[in-house]
């Protein structure tokens, strides 16, 4: 006969268990009515979608609030707009210190730098239906990771004591193939982006987490602010996920996409990356210390989902009050 604390054990386990199969079921069942609404493309990927002309229209719907309230927050102190291409020189993703962190995540641009001879070889490997990119070098270039990193290589230096203010706006890759649609390869990211005094970045990351939570209040999606840690890759990770969680450096608006499956879905991401970018890119302030920055980041896509399953797949559909904030 066994006790009701042997039995926990298993119980507990078949429990976790199950409710991973639903979840796992539950995020089959978005896609697959994404998919059949056509609102997202499949490219036969997973986590690699094209989009249909209803969720480019969420989408700007979303991106003209973000833009607005950057522009209202930050507007008067001069927050500029920049925007860069989803390939990054090499030397930039470098001092990022990415690949340290999310080798797994990562995208390198390869390309031919060959003769005829080495062409002739790939096309045989090609020909008899064998992989040919071991054919190919680096072209010295990434896919961009977070629509921040493009900037900061071109604040290298002294900047102003009142620091910059950036809006940017792209798309990054990620490799981690999903059938979560939430789990894009690749997608967009809205930032505001503040470099300056330490006491300031920390001020911009704040002042971000409740008006982030407003703006999506304001489209009738129910978020919350959650402490968050990044997926550092590997064991030295693990030591990052507590120093990121111990100094509170990351907290994410997550919506229940899921329901109670699982913690929510972040679709806002609010970071302090400390003296991180400052010191690695060269850039200080007028009193010759190391510059601190700190980011918001509106994660476009996941926004957009977040709004169809709580609002349904038919935006005719939606509520009047967020139909029109959104400029439906
Ligand atoms: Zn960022």
């Amino acid at each position: 006969m066994s006790t009701p604390a042997t039995e926990q054990g298993p119980a507990a386990d078949r429990e976790a268990n199950d409710s991973l199969t639903q979840l796992d079921q539950a995020r089959a069942d978005f896609q697959g009515r994404l998919l059949s609404a056509g609102l997202l493309v499949s490219t036969g990927i997973d986590g690699l979608y094209g989009r249909s002309g209803t969720f480019e229209d969420i989408v700007d719907g979303v991106d003209r609030l973000v833009h607005d309230a950057g522009q209202a927050a930050h507007g008067a102190k001069g927050l500029r707009r920049l925007r860069f291409s989803p390939v990054l020189p090499r030397g930039s993703f470098e001092k990022t210190d990415y690949i340290a962190s999310f080798p797994n995540l990562t995208g390198s641009i390869s390309t031919f730098t060959g003769g005829n001879r080495e062409h002739r070889a790939l096309l045989a490997d090609r020909d008899a239906g064998r992989p040919w990119d071991g054919h190919l070098s680096s072209a010295g270039t990434m896919l961009v990771s977070a629509a921040c990193h493009p900037l900061y290589s071109t604040l290298a230096g002294e900047i102003p004591a009142t620091g910059v203010l950036t809006d940017v706006y792209g798309y990054c890759f990620r490799h981690e193939p999903a059938i979560d649609p939430a789990r894009m390869q690749a997608f967009r990211q809205h930032e505001f982006v503040f470099v300056g005094a330490p006491g300031d970045a920390e001020a911009h990351r704040d002042f971000w987490i409740g008006r982030g939570l407003q703006l999506l209040e304001d489209i009738g999606l129910e978020a919350q602010a959650v402490p968050a840690n990044d997926p550092f890759f590997g064991r030295a990770g693990r030591m990052l996920v507590t120093n990121q969680l111990d100094e509170n450096l990351k907290t994410e608006l997550v919506v229940r996409i899921y329901g109670d499956l699982d913690d929510g879905t972040a679709i806002v991401s609010c970071n302090c990356h400390r003296e991180h970018f400052g010191e690695n890119f060269g850039i200080t302030t007028p009193d010759g210390e190391r510059a601190h920055s700190a980011c918001v980041g509106f994660g476009m896509e996941r926004i957009a989902l977040a709004l169809l399953s709580t609002h349904g797949l038919d935006i005719a559909s939606w509520p009047g009050p967020v139909r029109n904030r959104l400029g439906f």
